[in-house]
């Protein structure tokens, strides 16, 4: 059997057994935490030996063991020597890859292992998909959503806009391991607007478009694409991100108006300071997608990638240190290396602190997408999304990729095998 059918089954198996002798069904939506050390929030000092108690699938109460009431009766699960935070988001991913075409007929096991592999067991308790077939993807949302099978909150800009001309060969995508799907190909301003509201008339929950093509000679999308996408988005209240590919791309972007750039862009060199203030007072938000260049970098020489890994952590050391806001996301789909492990030690590399790292993964998406009221904190109200994790990340940042148990909704959707 496939070890991710495997991991799937034993999970589903173990779920009714793991958790203080309770069943599944008793715990779902209603447990505490108990012994654990609690991140609240990135702004808020640790809660040492703390609690945190899940009633109806929401946070009903947080603090210091002894300060909380557990109502009797109620499950627990002794988390004592690992850390709890929110649920993180990725910011960055996509559903391209061949293995999530007709995601409607895919078995619920499959399906979920996938699910798994690439997000829940990492913590990722909501993502968002920046470009894959947008009728597929739903239908995994769906799946998600219906309770048929664990797996994160999705939001998904659909396909992404593109300039004509602009995708690469059907082979090259094929040889990536990618599906083949039609993109909105955009030159002019009517364009722009036919296709950005065929996406969102259609449910998407915002767009994303090239600012320039992703191969030389890099044309930029026209000023009037940018903006006609941008206006019809914000019109609906829905964010705008950009695939900047390199500064010129990058400037038109922010020069248009969109809320977030996707990636750093390390073969330019590094971002000068009238590319910084650009960013900084359109007010946008950095993906800095650090692991990715090492990734694509991975069969050339090691002073090329050490290179690219210098230029894009100084970029996000430079747009940090200006105070510039960042989310975390890793662009998996377009990468089948899912393990976050080193897109955390980059940014620290980059002099992100472990507060800064983790306000990347909750509170700023939260308030981002405008979801700050529902997730991002442990505080009572907020949905039960939580990570535990087997180290404390404040030590060694790598630890928040160590995950032993994740929950959305107060449910279990992840558990590590022991
Ligand atoms: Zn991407």
């Amino acid at each position: 059997m496939n070890p991710t059918f495997l991991g799937f089954a034993v999970l589903l198996c173990s779920l009714a057994h793991s958790i203080a002798g309770q069943t599944h069904s008793e715990l779902e939506g209603q447990f505490a935490l108990t012994g654990g050390t609690i991140y609240t929030s990135p702004s808020e000092s640790p809660i040492a030996n703390g609690v945190v108690v899940i009633r109806d699938g929401k946070i009903a109460a947080v603090g210091r063991s002894g300060s909380v009431l557990i109502p009797s009766g109620l499950a627990t699960l002794d988390c004592s020597g690992l850390t709890v935070t929110a649920g993180f988001w990725n910011s960055h991913v996509h559903f391209f890859e061949r293995k999530w075409a007709d995601a409607e007929n895919i078995s619920a096991l499959e399906l979920a292992g996938q699910l798994q592999a690439m997000l829940t067991r990492y913590g990722f308790t909501s993502v968002f998909d920046l470009g894959s077939p947008w009728e597929n993807t739903r239908w995994i949302r769906e799946r998600i959503e219906s309770g048929e099978i664990p797996g994160p909150r999705i939001r998904s800009t659909g396909e992404a806009l593109i300039g004509e001309g602009w995708l690469p060969p059907e082979k090259v995508l094929s040889a990536l391991g990618f599906m083949l799907f039609p993109m909105p190909e955009v030159v002019d301003a009517d364009g722009a607007l036919t296709a950005s509201k065929k996406l969102l008339d259609s449910g998407s929950d915002g767009l994303k478009l090239f600012a320039a093509a992703p191969a030389p000679p890099f044309p930029i999308l026209p000023d009037e694409v940018i903006r006609t996408a941008v206006d019809e988005a914000h019109r609906r209240n829905k964010p705008v991100f950009a695939h900047p590919t390199n500064p010129d791309g990058l400037l038109a972007a922010v020069k248009g108006g969109v809320d977030i750039i996707a990636h750093t862009t390390p073969q330019s060199g590094p971002w000068d300071e009238a590319i910084i203030v650009a960013m900084l007072e359109a007010k946008v938000a950095l993906i800095p997608t650090l692991k990715i260049w090492q990734y694509q970098l991975r069969h050339d020489r090691a002073s090329l990638g050490d290179l690219s890994a210098r230029t894009s952590t100084g970029q996000l050391r430079a747009w940090t240190a200006s105070g510039g806001e960042v989310l975390f996301g890793t662009d998996v789909g377009g990468m089948d290396d899912y393990d976050p492990s080193d897109e955390y030690a980059l940014m620290a590399k980059a002099g992100m602190t472990f507060p800064q790292i983790l306000a990347s993964l909750t509170t700023t998406p939260a308030e981002k997408f405008g979801e700050s009221g529902q997730v991002g904190r442990i505080t009572p109200g907020l949905a039960g999304d939580l990570v535990v994790l087997n180290g404390d990340p404040l030590h060694d940042v790598r630890a928040l990729a160590d995950v032993r148990y994740t929950f959305r909704n107060g449910k279990l959707i992840y558990q590590a095998s022991l």
